[in-house]
């Protein structure tokens, strides 16, 4: 078993229904369990005028190969009629692998770490919320990013489950 974790998005048709519906099926995937998930946050889009993103993060833990991952990621976010009319444009579900054990993948379709793990608030914030003491593949740590990486505009979500 390999813990792997996911970044959630979305800003369309009601996205914090859409994360946690995500949430629900990821936990549902094949030889895979939900270990733990982020806060919920609120950020503001990359790209062209568009509304705000929630995102999150989800740890699993699953024996699925990390490319049998990406299929099951791109299945749960064709399943919410995933629409993207343009690139860094809106979506109802993005699913990003941002890290799969202490694997390093360059693949046509899939590089891990997420190449852009390193740099986005939306990403890092809600990672350690998971694991404060997480440790990339290249043995730079959590702690040291976030000290890199402003808050910016993100939005921590009060719990309301
Ligand atoms: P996007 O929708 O912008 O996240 O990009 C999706 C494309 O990125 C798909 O074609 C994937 O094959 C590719 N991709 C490469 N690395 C990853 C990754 N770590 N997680 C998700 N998609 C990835």
């Amino acid at each position: 078993m390999v813990l792997a974790y996911i970044g959630l998005g979305s800003n369309l048709e009601n996205p914090l229904d859409q994360v946690e519906r995500a949430f629900q099926e990821l936990g549902s995937l094949a030889d895979t369990s939900l270990l733990a998930r982020s806060a919920l946050y609120q950020s503001r889009a990359i790209g062209p005028e568009q509304p705000d993103y929630i995102n999150a993060v989800a740890q699993l833990e699953t024996s699925l190969a990390p490319l049998d991952l990406l299929d099951a990621l791109q299945s749960i976010e064709q399943a919410h009629r995933r629409v993207r009319l343009q690139h860094w444009g809106p979506r109802t579900l993005d699913l990003d692998l941002l890290l799969y054990g202490n694997d390093t993948i360059q693949h046509p379709r899939l590089n891990v770490p997420h190449p852009y793990l390193t740099q986005r608030s939306f990403v890092l914030y809600p990672l350690a919320d998971i694991d404060p003491n997480l440790q990339l593949p290249s043995s730079q740590s959590l702690q040291t990013l976030l000290s890199q990486c402003p808050f910016d505009g993100l939005v921590r979500l009060p719990d309301t489950r």
